[in-house]
């Protein structure tokens, strides 16, 4: 039942959503320059797809078991009967998208990145939000241990520009044999302690082994203390995947850690499986691992392997150091045009255009008629030189530089003007 919403409420975005504006806005988009100039240099390419998917994407893909698919997914029934979802991660969207384009017949592998909002309806708090953004890369068609190497060392080197301390905790769950073997022996091994584990994941022990590993739940961790580990059950080729990504890390001075309880919240996964952290409380800052069995769980008549990770936006830029994601746009203006009198403000957009095509960051507040009110604003913000331009200038073909400081000033041709400029 929906509870009905006073007009106060429904004037404010829906909860666990928020809007960007100001710095928000400029350092999530700062973000993204940064982390696709990143991902370009080593040979990603950019893709895009739908924020709505096909709902049996997700819950074969990712699986019904977890929890972003049985309690966090937003659905929806469009009015043909079509069942969709808000997407709650990227990879299951993107393994469709490279199986409906045929990119398998493409040189092997293909390396993506995408970006934008993702949808999971959890308890809001810092750091949690229902919509959020993550910034992800996909390597698809191939399951050499250089491509996990080389997801983990381009995250790290996304995340690094934020100026934290950052670590990567690694794990790897074998190869699909090995990991359903390991699930196996971890079920007989928890139903031995059934009685010692916390309530919740008694309830787990059948449906998702692996989620015990990880639990929160005081009695849990103590019968964790002695639970096999993966790593411990690997066969030969899963040992030597491993190894391999570890000598890469290794060669690419990456710090990391195994950890033997990291094994992430989704169904895909096999092999290789990290999480990057930073700080005291072990944050995660995003995390991914390799998906050699996808394709097929999502109905696809052949094997795809994959590697991914997925970066957690809003949580970056709440713990990054300040200014740590400029964007372009965003490099401060040092210049305010002023205008006076109506021919100065009808040919004022000629005025910008000739700073715009030099790249030249300027404001203005167009919507003013008075000099000094224009000129305490340009004061207010703190911006070195004023453009002046008023009916006489107008009529000379001629602008008015102003030292905002020295409060000297010069008149100069605007046919010289930003030349001029680039000199100051
Ligand atoms: P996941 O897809 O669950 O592995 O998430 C990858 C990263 O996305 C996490 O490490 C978080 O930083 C971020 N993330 C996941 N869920 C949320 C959320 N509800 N709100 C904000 N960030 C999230």
């Amino acid at each position: 039942m929906t509870a009905q919403k006073t007009t106060k409420d429904l004037l404010q975005a829906p909860k666990g959503m928020r809007d960007f504006f100001h710095d928000s806005f400029y350092s999530k988009q700062g973000f993204f320059e940064k982390a696709e100039e990143i991902a370009r240099y080593y040979g990603f390419q950019g893709i895009e797809t739908p924020v709505l998917e096909h709902e049996a994407i997700l819950s074969k893909g990712v699986g019904d078991d977890t929890d972003i698919v049985s309690k966090e997914m937003y659905r929806i029934e469009t009015q043909g009967g079509d069942r969709l979802v808000l997407r709650p991660e990227g990879t299951a969207g993107i393994m469709r998208s490279y199986i409906e384009h045929g990119m398998g017949s493409w040189p092997q592998p293909v390396f993506l990145y995408y970006g934008g909002p993702f949808f999971r309806h959890e308890k809001p708090q810092k750091g949690r939000y229902r919509q959020f953004y993550q910034f992800g890369l996909e390597i698809l068609g191939s399951d050499k241990a250089v491509l996990d190497a080389i997801t983990i060392h381009v995250g790290y080197l996304i995340l690094k520009e934020s100026g934290l301390d950052i670590r990567v905790k690694l794990n790897t769950l074998g190869d699909l044999e090995v990991r359903q073997a390991y699930e196996a022996k971890l079920k007989a091994f928890y139903q031995e302690h059934q009685k010692e584990l916390g309530a919740l994941d008694q309830a787990r022990i059948d449906s998702n082994p692996l989620r015990i590993l990880d639990s929160k739940d005081e009695q849990s961790k103590k019968v964790n203390e002695d639970v096999p580990t993966s790593i411990g059950s690997l066969n030969e080729t899963s040992s030597e995947h491993f190894k391999k990504v570890l000598e890469y890390l290794d060669a690419a001075h990456i710090p990391y850690e195994i950890d033997h309880a990291l094994v992430r919240g989704l169904d895909y996964y096999v092999h290789t499986v990290f999480e990057y952290i930073c700080g005291e409380e072990s944050l995660a800052l995003g995390g991914g691992g390799r998906y050699d069995g996808l394709a097929q769980t999502m109905g696809h008549n052949k094997a795809v392997p994959g590697i991914g990770l997925g970066l957690g936006v809003d949580r970056i830029l709440e713990y990054a150091q300040p200014g740590a994601y400029t964007p372009k746009t965003q490099e401060s203006a040092q210049f305010f045009f002023i205008q006076l009198g109506f021919e100065a403000k009808a040919k004022s957009f000629e005025i910008i255009e000739i700073l715009r095509e030099h790249e030249i960051a300027v404001e203005h507040s167009l919507a003013k008629n008075n000099l000094a009110m224009q000129l305490s604003i340009a004061e207010e913000k703190n911006i070195p030189y004023a453009i002046i331009f008023g009916q006489k200038e107008a009529l000379d073909n001629m602008v008015i530089i102003r030292d905002m400081k020295k409060r000297s000033q010069t008149s100069i041709a605007i046919a010289d003007m930003a030349e001029y400029i680039k000199q100051l």
